[in-house]
């Protein structure tokens, strides 16, 4: 099997230690302690380590590769826009939670409930979930299952702006970022 770790390194410690420390790393989790010899290292800094993982992966050619480059770490950023969306956020998260986790039909008067799917009459007793015992399908009318996915959009919407917004904070505060080293380590393990 091949395993994958990614290591993180500070980049004020020489190249030289790191390439030892990292092959090491690769030779103490290789099956039989192979030294994964020279690490290939980019010159090129990634905005945040998730764009360094990409850029890594579309270096590699899918073959106990030991790769390395590197990318910006920056201390928590925020503003009141972050704050603002992050609390509507939450607030939506929990308005989603709060509906899903209601048993619609719970408070019904009626003794039975008809599924709409495979009909069968559920009685009210019987109803401990929002989904039919017999078909499993959600039994909850549209409108709610309308809502729940309205919030569930309108929370993706918000998150992406959210992090649109850190990431023009982070570009603004470059100088406050730390430059760190992110290497690929592969082995047979
Ligand atoms: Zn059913």
């Amino acid at each position: 099997m091949h395993g994958i770790t990614y290591l993180i390194y500070d980049s004020k410690e020489s190249w030289s230690s790191i390439s030892s420390k990292a092959r090491k790393e690769c030779a103490n989790r290789s099956e039989y302690g192979h030294d994964s010899g020279s690490i290939t290292k980019y010159s090129h800094i990634a905005k945040n380590k998730e764009e360094a993982i990409e850029y890594l992966k579309s270096k590699d050619t899918g073959w106990y590769d030991c790769i390395a480059c590197q990318f910006y770490e920056f201390p928590n950023l925020s503003s009141k826009v972050v704050e603002s969306l992050d609390n509507k956020i939450k607030e939506l998260n929990n308005k989603y939670f709060e509906l899903n986790n209601t048993i619609h039909y719970a408070n019904v008067k009626a003794s039975f409930v008809s599924c709409p799917s495979c009909n069968s009459k559920i009685n009210r007793d019987f109803i401990k979930w929002n989904n039919c015992p017999i078909c499993r399908i959600d039994m909850r009318p549209k409108t709610i299952l309308d809502r729940l996915t309205q919030y569930k959009e309108k929370i993706k919407s918000l998150e992406i702006e959210k992090n649109n917004e850190i990431k023009h904070l982070q570009e603004k505060n470059i100088r406050k970022a730390k430059v760190k080293w992110l290497v690929k380590i592969e082995y047979h393990c």
